[in-house]
C-alpha cells in the first residue's frame, strides 16, 4: 500500500489540512518484477547461444581445423543459430497473441486437418529425436473416421495450431523412447469439444503445477535445452487457448506421465455436416 501525503490550504490565510490518499501498489510492483524477470530471462537465452556461435567462429578463425572437425563445428553453429531462431519466433508469437484481441467466431477451421497437420509434425519430431537404436514413441491420434466427424472450430488457425502443436510437442520431448503420446479430441454432452494429450513421461511434481505455464517457468533448465525447447511453449499454448475460451488444465502423476487438456465452449465447436452459419458482425 502507498501512502501519498499531499498539504492543501485551503483559505489563503487558513491552516494547512493534510489529506492522505492511498493506493494499492501491489499490482504494479508485480508487473514491473515480471517484466524485470522476463527481460533477463530473454537476455540470458540469447546470451547464451551467443556466447556459443562467438567462441566457435573464433575458433575457425584461428586454429587449422581437419575438415571433419570444422563441418562439426559449423554443425553446432547451426545448432546454436536454430535456437535463436526458435526463441524470437516464439517471443514474436507471443507479443502477437499479447496485442490483439481474442480472434471472433467468423472463421471456422477442420478439427481433422488441424490435428492431421499436428500429427504429421508429431511423428517427423519423434523420429528426429529418438536415437537409432532407441525403441521408437507410440504416436496414437483419433483414426481418421473419427476426425472426419470431429467437425470445426472457430477463431485463428495458428493460433489453435501453435497451441496443440506445443502441447503434443512436449508430450514428445519429454517422453522417454519407447514411451506413449495420445491424442484425443471428444465432442462434449454440452455442445463444447475437448482436447487431451497423454503421455507416460516423467510426470510432473504438484508443487510445480501451478507455475509451469509461466514464461520460461522450467522444472530442469538443462533437459529443456537439450530438447530443444525454449521455455515458452506452454505459455503461448496457455494463451492461444484463452484467447479461444478454453483453460488448459494439466494432471500429471511423478513417475506415471502427464495429461494437458483444454475444453472449447459450444459457441466455438460445431459438429460435422452442420452447414455454416452467418455470423452477426
Ligand atoms: P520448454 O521449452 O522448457 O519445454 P514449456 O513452456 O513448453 O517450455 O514447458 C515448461 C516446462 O514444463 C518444461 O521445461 C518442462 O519442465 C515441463 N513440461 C512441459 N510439458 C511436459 C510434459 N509433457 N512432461 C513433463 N514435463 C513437462
Amino acid at each position: 500500500l502507498q501512502l501519498v501525503q499531499l498539504s492543501v490550504r485551503l483559505h489563503p490565510y487558513g491552516e494547512g489540512r493534510r489529506l492522505m490518499l492511498s493506493r494499492d501498489v501491489t499490482q504494479l510492483e508485480q508487473a514491473e518484477a515480471m517484466r524485470r524477470d522476463f527481460v533477463a530471462n530473454v537476455s540470458h537465452e540469447i546470451r547464451t547461444p551467443l556466447t556459443v556461435l562467438a567462441g566457435f567462429v573464433e575458433t575457425l578463425q584461428t586454429l587449422p581445423l581437419a575438415d571433419d572437425e570444422r563441418s562439426r563445428y559449423l554443425g553446432l553453429m547451426a545448432q546454436q543459430a536454430r535456437r535463436m531462431q526458435l526463441l524470437v519466433q516464439d517471443l514474436l508469437t507471443l507479443s502477437r497473441l499479447e496485442g490483439s484481441a481474442p480472434p471472433g467466431t467468423g472463421q471456422w477451421t477442420s478439427v481433422g486437418a488441424l490435428l492431421q497437420r499436428c500429427e504429421q509434425e508429431a511423428r517427423a519430431l519423434s523420429a528426429q529425436i529418438t536415437p537409432p537404436a532407441a525403441a521408437p514413441q507410440r504416436l496414437v491420434f483419433p483414426p481418421p473416421a473419427q476426425l472426419q466427424a470431429c467437425g470445426e472450430i472457430a477463431g485463428n488457425p495458428e493460433e489453435l495450431h501453435s497451441a496443440l502443436s506445443n502441447l503434443i510437442a512436449n508430450a514428445v520431448r519429454y517422453t522417454p523412447a519407447g514411451g506413449l503420446i495420445t491424442v484425443d479430441w471428444q465432442c462434449q454432452d454440452d455442445g463444447g469439444a475437448r482436447f487431451c494429450v497423454r503421455d507416460s513421461g516423467p510426470g510432473i511434481a504438484p508443487e510445480h503445477l501451478p507455475r509451469l505455464a509461466e514464461r520460461f517457468y522450467r522444472i530442469d533448465r538443462s533437459r529443456s535445452r537439450d530438447s530443444g525447447g525454449t521455455g515458452l511453449g506452454l505459455a503461448i499454448a496457455k494463451h492461444s487457448l484463452q484467447r479461444h475460451g478454453a483453460q488448459l488444465h494439466i494432471a500429471s502423476v511423478l513417475g506415471q506421465g502427464s495429461a494437458f487438456s483444454a475444453h472449447f465452449p459450444a459457441q466455438r465447436v460445431r459438429a460435422a455436416g452442420v452447414s455454416a452459419q452467418p455470423q452477426p458482425h
